[in-house]
């Protein structure tokens, strides 16, 4: 049966860097809203040229823009055996769009957690490579050398929204309208809490463990 993950929890908590691993561990694909958005964006889109302001202020971007954006993207033929979600659904009108899609399938939704200074200290310090997406953070996953990425020699740069401002502005955000997710899969789907705030590899081996048991 094809399989889904959802990956739910607050900004920050680590969905694109444990999503990452679990797409080459599971090789299902990665989709993170976030970054199909932020590449609308690169490629000066209309649905780009519409989210850009949204983003850079940590605010949601509106519900037609995001759907449209995701199921192109899980129609594309890597998605026939399952995906990994980070960062959709983002509060519950998108959880119940998704519905429509992942009906009969194979649902397990990990919840990742963290408290909001942690997040707000670990957003400050991380970096991206602007060429690949792949994403660092300046203490606990350094690149091998300053300001290169390993993966591909890009240039890593701080994200508009990673100030810690505009951090800020995304947790509250979260803690209003993605929040009530929790209780929404908790009463749905196959339901785990994770923490964040660990170590990367003890995070993955949680998840891993979740996912061949049920
Ligand atoms: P994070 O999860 O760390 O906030 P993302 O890259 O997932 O970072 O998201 C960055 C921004 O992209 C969000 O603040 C929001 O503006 C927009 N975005 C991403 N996914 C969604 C979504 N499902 N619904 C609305 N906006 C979204
Ligand atoms: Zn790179």
């Amino acid at each position: 049966m094809k399989k889904i993950l959802i990956l739910l929890g607050p900004p920050g908590v680590g969905k694109g860097t444990v999503g990452e691993k679990l797409s080459e561990i599971l090789r299902i694909p990665l989709i993170s809203t976030g970054d199909l958005l932020r590449e609308h964006i690169k490629k000066k889109t209309e649905l780009g040229l519409k989210a850009k302001e949204y983003m850079e202020n940590g605010y949601l971007v509106p519900d037609d823009i995001v759907v449209s954006v995701l199921v192109e993207r899980i129609r594309e033929d890597d998605c026939k055996n399952g995906f990994i979600l980070d960062g959709f659904p983002r509060n519950i009108n998108q959880a119940e769009i998704l519905e429509n899609f992942i009906n009969k399938e194979n649902v397990k939704v990990i919840y990742l957690t963290a408290d909001d200074e942690f997040l707000v200290n670990r957003l400050s310090n991380r970096r991206i490579c602007e060429n690949c997406g792949a994403i660092y953070h300046l203490i606990n996953i350094p690149p091998k050398v300053n300001g290169i990425c390993d993966k591909c020699g890009g240039k890593l740069v701080q994200r508009e929204d990673d100030k810690e401002d505009v951090v800020r502005n995304r947790l509250k955000v979260y803690h209003s309208v993605t929040s009530p997710l929790l209780d929404y899969y908790r009463n749905r789907r196959k339901f785990f809490v994770v923490p964040g705030d660990g170590k990367l590899e003890e995070t993955i081996s949680n998840i891993l463990k979740i996912e061949e048991d049920a």
